[in-house]
C-alpha cells in the first residue's frame, strides 16, 4: 500500500478539517490501546492511535475484526424512515372492531 498518512500532530489533523470527537480505548480483544476519534472532512469516523498518531487500524492487532462491521451507523438511517407503503389507513383499523 502506497498511501501515506501525512499527519503528525493533533493540529495537523484539525487543520486538514478533521474534527475531534472524543478519546477512547480500542475495544479489540488483543488491543485496548488509547485512541482519539475524529470525524473526517468526508464525514467518516476515524480512530487515531494516541501514541503513534497513526490511523489506529494500521497498528491494531484486531484491525481485521473491525473491518467486518465497519458501518455502526447503518441502522439509524433505516429505522428513521418509516415506509408509507406499509402504513394502513387509520379508518381501516376499525373495520373488524365490534
Ligand atoms: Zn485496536
Amino acid at each position: 500500500m502506497t498511501w501515506v498518512w501525512p499527519y503528525k500532530t493533533f493540529a495537523d489533523l484539525t487543520a486538514a478539517g478533521y474534527i475531534f470527537r472524543n478519546a477512547s480505548k480500542c475495544s479489540g480483544k488483543d488491543c485496548g490501546r488509547e485512541i482519539y476519534w475524529f470525524k473526517s472532512p468526508k464525514g467518516c469516523f476515524m480512530a487515531v492511535d494516541v501514541v503513534d498518531f497513526k490511523p489506529h487500524w494500521s497498528v491494531c492487532p484486531n484491525a481485521e475484526d473491525f473491518k467486518k462491521n465497519e458501518k455502526p451507523n447503518a441502522k439509524e438511517g433505516e429505522s428513521a424512515r418509516p415506509s408509507r407503503g406499509l402504513r394502513k389507513p387509520s379508518n381501516q383499523a376499525n373495520l373488524f372492531d365490534d
